[in-house]
């Protein structure tokens, strides 16, 4: 069922969104190679708690992953890109790091994603992280009122085809509201003019994700981290968007 939120509803979660943008800010400012994955999960704990926010990751138990989450945040390196389960693991010069951060903050849910390079910049790895986020931009700039889902869908495919990545379908984006993952789902593919109109109330967790060479995952032993099948880089960026009667509105940013 999609829900459309008030604008008090949406005010709500651009709360949630604004605390969300920090500890994702917090997160890349830490994140520096000699940094153990553990100590940004211990300093994103902290963060939740002091807020009083409560973590959509923690106990999470959906059918793709094993068992309950006991993590607040998804941290996955180099050719992990989704889903990462922090681990005892210490940066190293030129890791590739996406984190992605869910909460709620008075039964209201936001959901981002950022992929950034520790250390020593590579031109591969900054043209990947570009590309998801131009990709984020394009299908943000198309989540309005009169659209259809399938414009947003196609905007993030456009920009990775044209970029030469491929796309994979299984993960995409999602609605979001009360719930961290509800309906719609978004692909990260589509057709222009086609799938649900954009209403204003609509509420979007939208995340263009690839990898440089292939769109074939593997699970690790974890259960959870899901790792691109032929060992290279990942990049994921996302947002949580509000579709308002003045066009699109991105909650998960700071002031
Ligand atoms: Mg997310």
């Amino acid at each position: 069922m999609i829900e459309l939120k008030t604008p008090a509803e949406i005010e709500k979660m651009a709360v949630t969104g604004r605390f969300v943008a920090s500890v994702l800010r917090e997160m890349t400012e830490r994140a520096e190679p000699g940094v153990n994955l553990l100590d940004l999960e211990q300093r994103a704990r902290d963060m939740v708690a002091e807020r009083g926010a409560q973590s959509c990751y923690w106990d999470y138990a959906p059918s793709f992953g094993e068992g309950p989450f006991r993590n607040v945040i998804c941290l996955s390196v180099n050719d992990a890109v989704l889903h990462g389960k922090p681990f005892d693991y210490t940066l190293a010069d030129g890791d590739v790091l996406t984190c992605d951060f869910a909460v709620l903050i008075d039964g209201w849910a936001a959901d981002a994603a950022v992929t950034v390079q520790v250390g020593d910049q590579t031109p591969d790895v900054t043209a990947l992280i570009d590309s998801t986020r131009r990709a984020l931009a394009a299908a943000i700039a198309q989540a309005k009122p009169g659209n259809r889902l399938g414009d947003v869908s196609a905007a993030i495919g456009a920009v990775a085809r044209q970029d030469g990545y491929p796309v994979n379908t299984d993960f995409g984006g999602h609605g979001i509201g009360r719930e961290m993952h509800g309906d719609p789902h978004i692909p990260n593919r589509g057709r222009p003019g086609k799938g649900l109109p954009l209403r204003a109330g609509l509420t979007l967790a939208i995340e263009p994700w690839w990898g440089m060479g292939t769109d074939r995952l593997v699970t690790d032993p974890d259960g959870w981290t899901l790792r691109l099948a032929d060992g290279k880089p990942g990049a994921h960026s996302e947002h949580t968007v509000a579709i308002t009667d003045d066009g699109p509105r991105i909650l998960t940013v700071e002031d």
